[in-house]
């Protein structure tokens, strides 16, 4: 029983999204660039779990069977994207409103904000130590995902989510009102000088255990309070005045986004910074250069654009391709 524990900790619990392929037919190519990146870096195996829907599942099972024939994941799980939608209801109806462009259809909402809700999705039996990495498909990786995972070891209590910085001024624009009244704030500024940016939800370490047991959390989420004791609550006294809400927080930073979980992530780790433990840039090294080419931010897009080091994983957003090996 304990060696099977030890080695269930041993595999890396590796989660992504691929659905509306039929809309979106370059989705295909991406999901094969990424899926085809993980592997061969790998010193770990890895079970990659797919959430997806009935018209996109046969390609991923097509590119996958692919993959499965050499290299071998450790194991592949399909699950159904309405069947989780499902569970996220009330978690939806508190983020849609405020980080969602055109709150539309349920279904694609609970997609945007799938990740806050992973830890009840996936059984505590199932969660291989309570940790989970979810990543886009637009990605692609270059580095080793076990040495990721091992960044699980360097989580404090209190921190439940690992994301890299934001690197473009979304946030300094999103920002704007918060700043103009509060001229000295880290807030929106970039993370190549000690600035706060914001966070990229591209690439996302899950604490489940933290979450799961956060009174703090659940509170943001709308979900009962867990009966465990919550240890962020040591960090402000009880009785003082803090921000539980979702509502409370985008009026104390007059926030409006259309990011879904990433724009949560930023807020909750502008008002809560020991919630978040910020990931090297290396790790989501983000390309598009939409902000770049836009009047009014040109002339700072480099110093959010900035990250130094070797690069883990490249992310392709904005349909941006990846550099030429
Ligand atoms: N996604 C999907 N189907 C879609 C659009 C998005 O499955 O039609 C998933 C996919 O995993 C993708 C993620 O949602 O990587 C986030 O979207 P995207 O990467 O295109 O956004 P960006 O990173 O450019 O902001
Ligand atoms: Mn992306």
């Amino acid at each position: 029983k304990v060696t099977e524990s030890i080695k269930k900790n041993e595999e890396v619990s590796l989660w992504c999204i691929f659905t509306k392929v039929d809309k979106n037919t370059n989705l295909k190519y991406k999901f094969e660039t990424f899926s085809k990146s993980i592997l061969p870096k790998s010193s770990k195996p890895i079970i990659l779990n797919v959430i997806t829907d009935n018209a996109s599942r046969p390609y991923a099972e097509e590119v996958l069977a692919d993959i499965q024939k050499k290299e071998k994941f450790h194991n592949v799980v399909f699950h159904d994207v309405s069947q989780l939608a499902e569970k996220l209801k009330q978690l939806v109806s508190i983020m849609s409103p405020h980080f969602s462009s055109r709150p539309g259809t349920y279904y694609s909402d609970a997609l945007f904000f799938l990740s806050l809700g992973l830890h009840h999705i996936i059984s505590p039996i199932d969660d291989h130590g309570g940790k989970a990495i979810m990543m886009d498909i637009d990605v692609k990786v270059m580095g080793d995902i076990a040495e990721l995972w091992s960044e699980f070891d360097s989580f404090k209590p209190t921190e439940l989510f690992g994301l890299g910085p934001e690197l473009s001024p979304v946030y300094r624009h999103v920002f704007h009102t918060f700043r103009s009244s509060h001229p000295d704030t880290r807030i929106g500024e970039p993370i190549s000088e000690q600035g706060y940016p914001g966070v990229n939800s591209g690439v996302i370490l899950l604490n489940l255990d933290g979450m799961r047991k956060s009174k703090l959390y659940a509170q943001f989420i709308g979900d009962n309070p867990p009966q465990a004791e919550d240890e962020l609550r040591s960090k402000v006294e009880e009785g003082q005045d803090r921000i539980v809400s979702v509502e409370e927080l985008v009026k104390k930073y007059s926030f409006r986004g259309h990011l879904g979980d990433q724009d949560f992530y930023t807020l909750l780790g502008a008002e809560h910074p020991e919630i978040l433990h910020i990931l090297p840039c290396t790790w989501n090294r983000q390309l598009c250069t939409w902000w770049g080419d836009k009047a009014g931010y040109g002339d700072v897009f480099d110093r959010y654009f900035k990250c130094e080091g070797k690069i883990k994983v490249y992310h392709g957003n904005c349909n941006t391709p990846f550099p030429e090996e």
